[in-house]
């Protein structure tokens, strides 16, 4: 799947990157970002999970 951040949206709240580490990192710009271009089903859980819970509603997934 592919996901996507919203960097108009995001506030840095890393609400995803903790949730989801191996998929999300916050930068020292204070922007979230995805750190595969392609992200493997085995984190579609985490992934949904980090929609959820991001308080911006900055992610997508997109299923190909
Ligand atoms: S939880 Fe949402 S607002 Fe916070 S860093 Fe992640 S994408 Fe950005």
């Amino acid at each position: 799947m592919k996901v996507t951040i919203d960097h108009d949206l995001c506030e840095g709240h890393a609400k995803c990157s903790k949730t989801a580490p191996d998929v999300f990192e916050v930068r020292d710009d204070d922007l979230s970002y995805v750190k595969m271009a392609v992200v493997p089903e085995k984190f579609r859980d985490a992934v949904e999970l980090a929609v959820r819970l991001c308080p911006r509603q900055a992610i997508a997934i997109e299923d190909s």
